[in-house]
């Protein structure tokens, strides 16, 4: 029996064969049509010589090849590996060795170049017209069912593993907390290769029976054509995508109705996006968790996100998160302490890694390298990475705050502040600014700006305007390149 993701196709066709899966440009496909696809797919991988345990990468922007190469990779006990299209072509090999992949499917965006391809997307369309037999692989929930390359924020991307009881755990986990309907019509705007688009908003929407709105890549304007044309009820993305949004001359005229509710994770979200979006009267929530987490730890449910701005919420349902000293005891209430998580929606760990997945557990619990405070009420406000903090004077500065008060000031469009040598005090902060349009902020206004809002110590000494922010595939600030820039 196939217990894994890869019978959710005909499991769903059964009981929703009409109803819309997928939609992408002017096409879309039917449960019934998207199960034949990945059947008559899943033939022609397992002539490629793809079976149980076998690893099948794909790199390519989002496209509803991806979905039926995940489901039909899952029909046959594979392995699916989605790469990041946006990595260099040494960086995409590395992966592609690494997960020792048999087989590649390479979007034609994709220079040949990147890495040597198996299949090329515009040939999965001459497979076949034949489903062919249904196919019975035994799957079980503890066989991994993805090895996901973390968004490499902090260094070179780790491979985790998760297997399909971790998705399955997760969606349940998602679904306590959020209400996805059978007839929600999600927009995946994030990229497909991360853990976030495929476990927060595909595979829970085809649980359910929902339409999954495909962008082959994030754009504002294409977004808000897309939430008004297809009533778009949910929208997962990171808080750059939302901040774009609501940046747009096009949002206050676009008709945001259908939105139910809007869901954040990733990074942290500024309290004054989430204001924006409270003010046009949609649902803004707020989750965190990791690709290891396959991804959600914590939630912050809908309708405490105005009594609750800034926090990420409590402890997702079956899972257990704690927040502890170096020692490993638990922090007190309001004490600042790393995240650890444990539950059936946790890595088993790295691909061929035993150091890093070592280095990853602590009697059991995963350790996040993410710092948190957890209020008297439960609440975890996420404040850093542990790697990203630093000591000014003696003092922990949190950057992720210094970013949120930085936002405020109207001249800012993007922010990243890290800790500096200082001769005075071990550390200062040095802020990179992208400006807004027609803004060029000086460092004496944005000090002045800062003074009420943060202690002395936490305004950082330099102020650097620059055109862009290095960023991950998932749009996170790559605080290590900024490091190692010259200046
Ligand atoms: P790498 O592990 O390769 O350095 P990464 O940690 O950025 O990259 P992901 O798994 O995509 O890779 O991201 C998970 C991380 O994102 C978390 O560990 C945390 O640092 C950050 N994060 C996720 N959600 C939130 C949130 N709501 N608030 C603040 N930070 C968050
Ligand atoms: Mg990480």
């Amino acid at each position: 029996m196939n217990r894994g993701l890869g019978s959710w196709p005909a499991r769903r066709a059964a009981i929703s064969p009409d109803r819309v899966a997928l939609v992408f440009g002017d096409d879309s496909w039917t449960y019934a049509e998207l199960r034949d696809r990945v059947t008559r797919l899943a033939h022609r991988l397992r002539a490629e010589g793809v079976g149980r345990g076998d690893r099948v990468a794909y790199l390519g922007p989002n496209h509803p090849a991806l979905v039926e190469t995940l489901f039909a990779t899952h029909l046959l006990g594979g392995v699916f590996v989605p790469l990041n299209f946006r990595l260099t072509a040494p960086e995409v090999r590395y992966q592609l060795g690494h997960s020792g992949a048999r087989v590649l499917i390479r979007d034609p965006e994709c220079a040949e170049a990147k890495a040597p391809t198996t299949i090329p997307v515009t040939a999965l369309t001459e497979t076949s017209a034949e489903t062919g037999p249904p196919i019975e692989v035994e799957v079980g929930l503890d066989d991994p069912a993805f090895l996901l390359y973390t968004s490499g924020t902090t260094g070179r991307p780790k491979g985790a593993i998760l297997t399909h009881g971790n998705v399955v755990w997760n969606t349940y986990n998602l679904l306590v907390g959020v209400d996805v309907a059978g007839d929600e019509v999600t927009l995946i705007g994030a990229p497909l290769f991360h853990v976030a688009a495929l476990n927060q908003c595909l595979l829970p929407t085809v649980l359910k029976g929902g339409r999954s709105v495909i962008m082959p890549s994030w754009n504002v304007d294409q977004a808000l054509d897309l939430i008004e044309r297809h009533r778009v009820t949910w929208m997962f993305g990171v808080a750059a995508m939302f901040a774009a949004l609501a940046r747009s001359p096009r949002w206050a005229s676009t008709d945001l109705s259908s939105l139910r509710c809007v869901m954040s994770g990733g990074a942290a979200v500024p309290p004054a996006l989430i204001r924006a979006y409270q003010e046009r009267g949609l649902t803004f929530c707020q989750g965190y968790g990791m690709t290891e987490t396959a991804p959600g730890a914590t939630f912050l449910e809908a309708r405490e996100s105005l009594s609750h701005v800034g926090s990420a919420g409590v402890p997702v349902f079956f899972t257990d998160v704690r927040c502890v000293r170096p020692d490993l005891t638990d922090a007190a209430p309001g004490e600042p302490g790393e995240v650890l998580v444990r539950g059936p929606n946790v890595t088993p760990g790295y691909w061929e890694d035993p150091a890093a997945t070592a280095d990853a557990f602590a009697d059991g619990w995963l350790r996040t390298g993410d710092i948190a405070a957890v209020g008297e009420d439960g609440h975890f406000r996420i404040l850093d990475r542990l790697k990203d903090m630093y000591i000014s004077g003696g003092e922990n500065v949190y950057p992720a705050e210094v970013e949120a008060a930085l936002f405020t000031h109207p001249g800012v469009a993007e922010v990243a502040v890290i800790g500096v040598p200082d001769e005075k005090w071990g550390e200062a902060g040095r802020a990179f600014i992208v400006p807004a349009a027609g803004h060029r902020p000086t460092a004496g206004e944005l000090r002045e700006h800062l003074a009420g809002r943060l202690a002395k110590y936490k305004i950082p000494a330099h102020f650097t305007i620059v055109d862009d922010l290095p960023k991950t595939g998932s749009n996170k600030v790559r605080k290590a390149d900024l490091r190692s820039r010259p200046l």
